[in-house]
């Protein structure tokens, strides 16, 4: 990774947490998902290898500020506070942070939340603005699908958590919805290190032509289906 893999004709470096159904998940041995066709899509038109790498969630801007990766694509929420830390490329996918809850649950809406037991995968923005919550008690856990599986379990009132991965967990497990009321509204971009504007202008270059060409709607489209 690093400067010498900017060079055409390397290999870029990605890392994501592979727990983040339809955008990074494990098949067999394999990362799939929404990020992953991005990437390599992203590295074909740059000439490049594409390498991927699994680590948790509050590891992958840390891997991207020490060089041992190139890039981030994981679902990854733009704020403030991380973009102190690392440089956003322009967005790519419209997300939210919804909350789930077990059908019949007497949370209706956000402003419910309010001294529930929440659970959150660490370092995300559902973590971030669920703390945000007058009293709320947060339990923060490795994969979002462990919340869920806590909040099948009655350990948690409610899950916060992105919209598109709520929706696949709420559909392998009987008894859970999501309401109809979002938590947040944000957008998904990709992260590199702070200052690699070569790197960043050449996977927006990529992006804009994969958005122009429609191609990116298909990736999303292989993935999430209305
Ligand atoms: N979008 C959320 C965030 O950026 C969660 C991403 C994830 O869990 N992969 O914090």
């Amino acid at each position: 990774a690093g400067a010498e893999s900017s060079a055409a004709g390397g290999k870029l470096v990605m890392v994501t947490n592979a727990e983040f159904p339809p955008y990074e998940y494990h098949d067999n041995n394999d990362i799939v998902g929404i990020d992953a066709d991005i990437a390599k899509a992203i590295a074909d038109k740059m000439g490049m290898e594409l390498e991927i790498q699994d680590m948790a969630f509050d590891s992958l801007i840390p891997a991207v500020q020490s060089g041992k990766a190139d890039f981030t694509a994981a679902g990854m929420t733009v704020n403030e506070d991380r973009k102190k830390n690392v440089d956003f490329t322009d967005t790519y996918a419209q997300a939210a942070q919804v909350i789930i809850v077990k059908d019949g649950s007497e949370i209706k809406a956000p402003a419910d939340l309010d001294g529930k037991k929440i659970g959150v995968q660490t370092g995300t923005t559902g973590d971030i603005y669920a703390g945000d919550i007058k009293d709320g008690n947060i339990q923060r856990f490795n994969k979002g699908m462990e919340a869920v599986m806590a909040l099948t379990q009655g350990k948690v009132d409610a899950v916060v958590i992105d919209r598109e991965p709520a929706k696949v967990f709420v559909k392998e497990n009987a008894g859970l919805k999501i309401l109809d009321e979002a938590f947040t509204e944000e957008e998904y971009a990709i992260a590199v290190k702070k200052g690699n504007t070569e790197l960043l202008e050449k996977m927006n270059a990529a992006i804009k032509e994969l958005k122009d060409s429609g191609e990116l709607q298909k990736i999303v489209d292989k993935y999430i289906t209305a």
